[in-house]
């Protein structure tokens, strides 16, 4: 029995190789969900036996990108557990023993081949167009061969001595019967001649040890699963469970690559996605709870969730429906202080907030713009000049409709009217223009957009009266005089 009370152990095993892949925080994010609905146990294991592909610093960012997606875990790193230690690089000890084991039973041998011979062999069956693949040299050696070569300092690996005929069959959760001929497995590496296990052989060891009931993993790993198979038999061990969650592909149909832009995690953090919407977004990638739903809590995922639901056909990642989702949140999920305080740091990276700017400055500037933000990261672009004063020209005043002349002679007179204003309120603010143009025999239109640019340096921005509100009235009206001084240089 586990820890929180049922047998579903599952677990996430990435290798630190880098940043983490939205698909494998998808993976986790599944798993994580699994867990909690059948209240399992979800495990955090690394897997670091390729030394070679190891990144500093991985393992650490990956731990704080399933933190900050929300995939706390039971046992693991830092958590530590019964099963413990969750690291592979500290676990060599119980690999080592049980290719002892293999060997001791003639499940496995040692193999001296070079690297050399190795490539040569590969050569010469890529050029007589035969499969590729190791020859057994060793694992038919003479007892005195044998002997001579563990005398000899000769570096070495251990190889499973994988059945030459027969089937390996399994049902995937997701995926169905899958079958696979043995034959076709070859002699793979267990223990490498660094001394640390090969991803195929830790990961079974490892299951086994750590009590994993179903390995649920992404689609790419469903070949591992026919080694995974003959190891569980080879030491008389039950199999668990699998399920392959389905690939996730670019709109394309190719495999989601950086070409696609973002792929780790991270970088959807840094460009704003609130950790809210990533995790809605992922929970649809290759899973469905109903026809006509896309947004749902985390409470209602748990519930929802199970292997069922998943897809056996591709996912296509589509971008602009996470943005879509991410605004969805951000307008209607996330409490207004919340969004503001997430809006914060990159405010400050633009230069536009700083310590002394007020709170509830930015919270009113937020509220504004609340509506249209797919990405945090485009708040600043969208804010600006409440924060900037605009950069105002005779080309960015021109008004469609109004000439340079009429144009300064509409501004300077809203600058009266606003300034005779008892208040400062969105509602007297309009009513005062719209009666100033109907005075001026203009259509509100043409007047609204020659305030407009003059008080944000654009075409486009929140509505007119709110900015203006929020924006106050002292800088409203220096705005308004700037602009009619500006164009009141220039040519009639
Ligand atoms: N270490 C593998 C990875 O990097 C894990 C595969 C598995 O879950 O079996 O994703």
């Amino acid at each position: 029995m586990s820890s929180t009370g049922s047998s579903l152990r599952v677990r996430m095993a990435p290798s630190p190789t880098g940043y983490l892949h939205v698909g494998s925080v998808r993976t986790a994010l599944f798993n994580w969900l699994l867990a909690r609905h059948h209240g399992g146990t979800f495990i955090l294991r690394v897997e670091d036996t390729d030394r070679s592909r190891m990144v500093p610093g991985a393992v650490e960012n990956m731990m704080d990108t399933l933190r900050w997606v929300g995939l706390d875990w039971d046992e693991g790193p830092e958590k530590g557990g019964p099963f413990g230690p969750y690291v592979q690089s500290e676990r060599l000890d119980k690999y080592h023993q049980h290719a002892e084991q293999l060997l001791a039973e003639g499940k496995a041998y040692r193999c001296y081949c070079t690297e050399e011979r190795l490539a040569e062999l590969r050569r010469q069956q890529e050029a007589s167009r035969q499969p590729t693949g190791y020859d057994r040299r060793c694992r038919y050696l003479s007892e005195e061969e044998k002997r001579a070569l563990e005398a000899s300092s000769q570096p070495s690996v251990v190889r499973f001595a994988s059945p030459l005929e027969g089937t390996t069959t399994f049902t995937d959760l997701v995926r169905g019967p899958v079958t696979y001929q043995n034959a076709g497995v070859g002699d793979f590496v267990c223990i490498k001649s660094d001394g640390y296990p090969t991803y195929h052989f830790a990961v079974v060891v490892d299951d086994h040890l750590m009590e994993i009931s179903h390995v649920t993993r992404g689609e790419e790993f469903i070949s591992s699963a026919a080694r995974d198979r003959l190891l569980y038999e080879a030491f008389g061990w039950s199999p668990p469970l699998y399920a392959h969650y389905p690939l996730i592909l670019a709109p394309d149909r190719a495999r989601l690559a950086k070409r696609h832009g973002a792929t780790a995690a991270v970088e959807f953090r840094e460009m704003g996605i609130v950790r809210e919407a990533f995790f809605n977004y992922l929970a649809l990638l290759g899973a469905s709870y109903s026809a006509d739903r896309e947004i749902y809590s985390v409470e209602e995922l748990i519930q929802l969730f199970d292997i069922p639901r998943v897809s056996p056909s591709a996912a296509i990642f589509d971008r602009a429906k996470l943005e879509w989702m991410n605004g969805y949140y951000i307008n209607h999920i996330l409490s207004l202080p919340d969004v503001t305080d997430r809006c914060m740091p990159y405010l400050r990276d633009d230069g536009l907030v700083a310590d002394e700017t007020p709170r509830e400055y930015v919270e009113q500037v937020v509220a504004l713009v609340k509506e249209r933000l797919k990405l945090l990261s485009e708040v600043g672009e969208l804010t600006e000049f409440f924060f900037r004063e605009p950069d105002l020209s005779l080309d960015v005043l021109a008004v469609k409709k109004l000439s340079a002349e009429e144009t300064r002679d509409v501004l300077s007179r809203a600058q009266e009217r606003l300034q005779a204003l008892p208040g400062w309120e969105e509602a007297e603010m309009e009513v005062a223009m719209r009666s100033l143009a109907e005075e001026l025999g203009l259509k509100a239109g043409p007047l609204f957009m020659a305030l407009r640019v003059a008080v944000t340096g654009r075409t486009v921005s929140p509505g007119l009266f709110e900015t203006m509100r929020v924006l106050g009235r002292e800088r409203t009206l220096e705005r308004l005089a700037r602009a009619a001084e500006l164009l009141a240089g220039s040519p009639a």
